[in-house]
C-alpha cells in the first residue's frame, strides 16, 4: 500500500510524486500530462493543452523544471506582438506605443498620465485607487488610462475569459498584470525601445517534444507508482484510511492529494456516501471555468514573411475566432520538419463549443488568413483539440465560492495542490512550487 495517493497526473502530480517515496498517481486519462501534453504526428509536435513556454521569477521552481530537461531545452528570448487595427504592436501594448499611429499613441499616453495623477491624488487622500477597484475593468482603468485599457486590455481580456470585464474580479491581476513604470511608458511612447513583463522575457522551451518531455522525464522518476486509465469516481474514509473508488477498483491510502478539478473532488465524497453541505454544493456548482480548443496547424515553407520570428501574437479582434497564435516552430526547429512551420491558435469557450472540428478549422485558417498571419493554400496539417477546464474565470463571487469550498475540503483531511484544486490561476513554475511545499509538508508530518 503506497501511503500518498495524489488524484490526478498533471505537472503538480508527477513533481509531487517524484518528491515522495510514498506516492502513487491514480491518473484518468491513458496518458500523464494534463495541460502540459504534446501530440507528435507527420513530423510536427504540438503542445495540444494550449502554447506553453517554460519562465519564472522563482528560481528554485525553474532550475527544477530545467533540470528535468537536461540538454533539452533551448533558450528563447520572446519576440511577441499585438494584432491592433491590422498592425503588429509591440508586447506588452504598453511598451508598443510607437507602433500605433501618432494620434492614438498620444491618446494612449495622455490618459495613462491622467490615470496616474489621479492615482497618486488618491493615494495622497488616503483612498486606494486601485485598491477600490473591484472589477477588472475599472482596475484596467485606473492602472493603464483610458486609451490602453479599450483599445487592447478590455477587448483582449473580454475575448479570452467570455465575460464582460465589469463583471471580472480584479483580485487575481495584482503581481500578474505588472503595472508599468511611467517612464518606460513615456519613452516606448517616442519609440525608445523598453521591455514590460521582463520575467517571461527570456524563455524556455524543449528543444525536442514539446512540452511533454518534461512530463516525460517526471514520469521515469516516478516508474512503478503511477496508474493510469483510473478516473477518481469515489472518495471515503473507513477506520482512519482513505478509499479511493473508479467504480471498480478501490485503492487505499494514508492520505491523498487531490491535483484534479475541485468539483470532481467534492463530487467523489458525495459518491463516497458523504453528506456535503448545501452551501458547498452551491459554492462548488457556481465556480466559472472555460474550456479551451487548439487549433494545430502545419505549414508548407514559412508562414507570412513577417511572422517568421515571431513567439506568439495576441488576436483581440472579435472577428477572428483565436485569441492566440503561436509558432512553436519559431522555438525550436525540432517541432516541425524542414522548410515547414509549426502554427497553434488557441480558442476559448464557455464549457465546450458548439462548433464541429471541421468548422473550428476553417473558421481559424480563414481568420488566420485574412489576417495575414498565414496563407491557408500552405496549410498541410489540421488538428483540433479540446480541452477541459483550462481557465478560472474570476467572477465577482470567486472568493466567497473557492474560500467556501476550501474550507470544507480542509476540515475533510484533503489536501489541495495545483491549478484546479486549488481553483487558482497557476502557472507551471506555481504547480512546482506547490508540489514541493506539499511533499515538504507531507515529510515533516511523518
Ligand atoms: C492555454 C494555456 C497555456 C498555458 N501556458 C503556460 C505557459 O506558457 N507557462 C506556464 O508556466 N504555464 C502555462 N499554463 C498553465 C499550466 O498549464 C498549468 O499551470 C499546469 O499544467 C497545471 O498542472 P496541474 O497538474 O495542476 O493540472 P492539470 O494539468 O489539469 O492536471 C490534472 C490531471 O488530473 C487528471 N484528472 C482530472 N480529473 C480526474 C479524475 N476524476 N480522476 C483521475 N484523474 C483526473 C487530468 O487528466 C490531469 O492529468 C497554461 C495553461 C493554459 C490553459
Amino acid at each position: 500500500m503506497s501511503e500518498v495517493g495524489i488524484l490526478g497526473g498533471g505537472l503538480t502530480g508527477l513533481t509531487l510524486c517524484s518528491l515522495l517515496e510514498n506516492g502513487e498517481i491514480l491518473e484518468r486519462e491513458s496518458e500523464c500530462g494534463g495541460l502540459c501534453r504534446s501530440i507528435s504526428e507527420d513530423g510536427f509536435t504540438f503542445d495540444c493543452g494550449g502554447s506553453h513556454i517554460i519562465f519564472s521569477r522563482d528560481r528554485n521552481a525553474l532550475n527544477f523544471m530545467l533540470s528535468k530537461l537536461k540538454d533539452n531545452v533551448v533558450k528563447c528570448r520572446r519576440n511577441t506582438k499585438i494584432i491592433y487595427k491590422g498592425r503588429l504592436v509591440k508586447y506588452p501594448f504598453e511598451n508598443g506605443l510607437a507602433d500605433l499611429p501618432l494620434r492614438e499613441n498620444f491618446e494612449c499616453v495622455a490618459s495613462f498620465l491622467a490615470a496616474r495623477v489621479k492615482s497618486r491624488l488618491l493615494n495622497a487622500l488616503r483612498f486606494h485607487c486601485d485598491g477600490g477597484a473591484k472589477s477588472l475593468h475599472a482596475w484596467l482603468l485606473a492602472n493603464f488610462g483610458r486609451g490602453i485599457a479599450s483599445k487592447y486590455l478590455i477587448p483582449y481580456n473580454e475575448k479570452i475569459w467570455k465575460i464582460s470585464a465589469k463583471e471580472m474580479s480584479a483580485s487575481w491581476v495584482d503581481g500578474r498584470v505588472p503595472k508599468p513604470p511611467l517612464r518606460d511608458v513615456l519613452r516606448a511612447s517616442l519609440g525608445f525601445n523598453t521591455e514590460g513583463y521582463t520575467h517571461q522575457l527570456n524563455f524556455y522551451y524543449p528543444k525536442r517534444g514539446g512540452i511533454a518531455a518534461l512530463i516525460r522525464s517526471l514520469e521515469r522518476e516516478c516508474k512503478g507508482r503511477i496508474v493510469c486509465d483510473f478516473e477518481v469516481k469515489a472518495i471515503w474514509r473507513e477506520n482512519g484510511k482513505w478509499f479511493v473508488s473508479n467504480g471498480e477498483e478501490c485503492r487505499k491510502y494514508d492520505k491523498i492529494v487531490a491535483t484534479i478539478p475541485v468539483f470532481s473532488i467534492v463530487h467523489s465524497l458525495q459518491r463516497g456516501g458523504e453528506s456535503v453541505p448545501a452551501s458547498v454544493l452551491r459554492a462548488v456548482n457556481a465556480l466559472v471555468f472555460n474550456s479551451l480548443a487548439t487549433v494545430m496547424l502545419g505549414l508548407e515553407g514559412v508562414a507570412e514573411e513577417k511572422m517568421s520570428n515571431i513567439s506568439w501574437l495576441y488576436i483581440p479582434d472579435a472577428d477572428c475566432l483565436p485569441h492566440r497564435v503561436a509558432f512553436p516552430s519559431n522555438y525550436s526547429r525540432e517541432v516541425a520538419p524542414e522548410g515547414k512551420t509549426a502554427v497553434l491558435a488557441e480558442i476559448t469557450c464557455r464549457d465546450t463549443t458548439k462548433m464541429s472540428d471541421e468548422e473550428i478549422i476553417e473558421r481559424t485558417v480563414n481568420d488566420l488568413h485574412r489576417k495575414k498571419i498565414l496563407r491557408k493554400e500552405d496549410v498541410c496539417f489540421a488538428k483540433v483539440m479540446r480541452t477541459s477546464p483550462a481557465y478560472i474565470v474570476y467572477d465577482m463571487n470567486y472568493e466567497h465560492n473557492v474560500s467556501v469550498v476550501r474550507e470544507y475540503l480542509q476540515r475533510k483531511g484533503i489536501i489541495l495542490a495545483g491549478r484546479f484544486a486549488k481553483f487558482e490561476y497557476m502557472n507551471m513554475d506555481a504547480c512546482v512550487r506547490n508540489a514541493m511545499e506539499v511533499a515538504r509538508m507531507l515529510k515533516e508530518r511523518c
